[in-house]
């Protein structure tokens, strides 16, 4: 192959290097009379240190320096700060999925020989990594029903390390008592010593920050699903730990260290785009998702609709109590007259919801669950979740009763 432009190989007047030395050399700063409304974007594996001394000098431990690609850039510090701001803490922690921050808030508080309490409706693979790798590590979960805060206390033992808590929780969408789970952990640390105290993480994904502030509840850390409507443009995989507490966030970020997690530059600033208009969304999804659970409840082929703002959801009165709005998720419970088959029949008759697990995107999807996920529900049919994206609520209501019509 020619190189026609190999002439320019040739340093310039003014500069002593070859071009593929200019080339390989070349970093970028922006002009000093720059700037705009939007973040930029960073990309580094490596941060390059002015001299010896200054790359001694830089502690990954804080925030504000910067010492390689994988621990932080200013594109993901922005992120991070912002998604503090949102939930009313201090410190934030980002992982490439909600999962990894899951798993990156149990590395952090959990070693072999300790336990952990899990809600007995939490988000499916949280409960997964407790049952298989946890397991294998010697690290024993044990299962708490979110209504029944009393109840909590009896299975906290002098092991006990972290409780996860989760409002709603997943699929069945019982909501918990935030307040009276905090109180039992509380008075448990009360009688501990400092090194033993017990964490509570709370998965925030469906109050996004806005609806609930975890930490007016005394909650310790807040466990965010960016990819749900932070990203808002179902594109996205991310996750966040967010903390008040400087102690609990150093141990998070040794977490983070120490396993070698990491946000790519784009995607971290394809969620600070979501952010701008993430209050608005979110309001949006709240506002479809509860005039489609008010239709359904007044249709007979539902048993039930698990939606918090409406009284018929278990635990009601705590969304009442502690949220201040609800997301667009939601699900339903069948007549368990209309079998397994016959239900699976309406998911795929619903045009406006494909089928999908995420949610928080513009787009509605829907997801079927046997009728064993109904948990301690009395109702004995298969549940539909429902995640309401962005749509006119009348076209999704209309969709819906099409496929309802086809149930038979
Ligand atoms: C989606 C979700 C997660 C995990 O997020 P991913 O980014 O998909 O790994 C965790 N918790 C809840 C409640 C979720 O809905």
């Amino acid at each position: 192959m020619s190189h026609p432009q190999n002439d320019s190989s040739a340093a310039p007047e003014g500069s002593a290097n070859a071009l593929d030395t200019r080339l390989a050399q070349a970093g970028y700063q922006a002009p000093g009379s720059f700037e705009s409304l939007v973040a930029p974007i960073h990309h580094a594996s490596t941060v390059v240190f002015p001299n010896l001394a200054e790359m001694r000098a830089r502690n990954w431990e804080r925030d504000d320096v910067y010492t390689y690609g994988l621990h932080g850039t200013p594109t993901t510090r922005e992120l991070e700060d912002r998604l503090a701001d949102i939930e009313g803490g201090r410190h934030c922690v980002l992982a490439p999925s909600g999962l990894a921050a899951i798993s990156m808030i149990d590395f952090a508080f959990l070693k072999t020989g300790d336990e952990l309490l899990l809600p007995h409706n939490v988000y499916l693979p949280n409960r997964e990594l407790a049952r298989t790798l946890l397991a294998d590590l010697g690290i024993v979960a044990r299962h708490y029903d979110p209504l029944d805060a009393a109840a909590l206390s009896l299975l906290i033992t002098p092991r006990t390390r972290l409780v996860w808590l989760e409002s709603p929780g997943s699929v069945t969408m019982e909501v918990a008592d935030l307040r009276g789970l905090v109180a039992v952990v509380a008075a448990a640390n009360a009688r501990r010593p400092a090194a033993e105290r017990i964490v509570t993480a709370l998965d925030n994904t469906w109050g996004a920050g806005l609806a609930l502030k975890p930490f007016e509840l005394g909650i310790d850390v807040s466990m965010q699903a960016l990819t749900k409507y932070q990203s808002g443009g179902s594109d996205v995989l991310m996750g966040a730990a967010i903390t008040r507490d400087q102690a609990l966030h150093l141990r998070l970020k040794t977490s983070h260290m120490r396993t070698g997690l990491g946000v790519g530059a784009d995607d971290a600033w394809l969620v600070l785009r979501g952010l701008k208009s993430l209050p608005l969304r979110y309001a949006a999804h709240d506002r479809g998702a509860r005039a489609l659970a008010h239709w359904l409840a007044a249709r007979p082929e539902v048993a039930r609709v698990l939606h918090p703002a409406l009284p018929s959801c278990p635990g009601h009165e705590f969304w009442l109590r502690d949220f201040s709005g609800a997301g667009g998720l939601f699900s339903v419970v069948f007549d368990a007259r209309y079998g397994t088959a016959q239900v699976e029949r309406f998911v795929e008759a619903l045009k406006l919801f494909p089928l999908g697990y995420s949610w928080g995107g513009a787009s509605s999807l829907s997801m079927i669950y046997p009728p064993s996920r109904t948990g301690t529900l009395s109702e004995k049919g298969a549940v539909v979740r429902f995640n309401v994206g962005l749509e006119a609520p009348d076209d999704l209501i209309a969709d819906v009763a099409q496929a309802l019509a086809q149930l038979g």
